[in-house]
């Protein structure tokens, strides 16, 4: 499964940080818990991410879709990819003071 709408944001200090993006509004995603993973069970190598509150009601209505909240998708992913978060906060601190 691809997940489109992954932007990166380049910071006022040159950090480049990655931020989903609505894929019908184009809003920046700021809180993963207003957000859906939705996906079309015959399309699964496709998924967006959708706004709560008005996009992902779009996306529900169209055939086949299925959904769940970002934050729940996050988990999974850090999960399947083994992500230990200390170890990744400590890299993030690290890139964040060499900028
Ligand atoms: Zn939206």
């Amino acid at each position: 499964m691809r997940v489109y709408q992954l932007e990166i944001v380049v910071t006022s200090d040159g950090l480049a940080r990655p931020h989903f993006k609505c894929g019908l509004c184009g809003k920046i995603v700021t809180d993963a818990r207003e957000a859906n993973l939705v996906w079309n069970s015959e399309h699964t190598d496709k998924a967006v991410v959708v706004c709560k509150r008005g996009c992902d009601k779009l996306m529900r209505l169209t055939g086949s879709n299925q959904w769940i909240p970002l934050n729940v998708a996050m988990l999974y992913l850090l999960t399947n990819s083994k992500v230990d978060l200390k170890a990744t906060n400590r890299e993030a601190a690290i890139l964040a003071s060499v900028g």
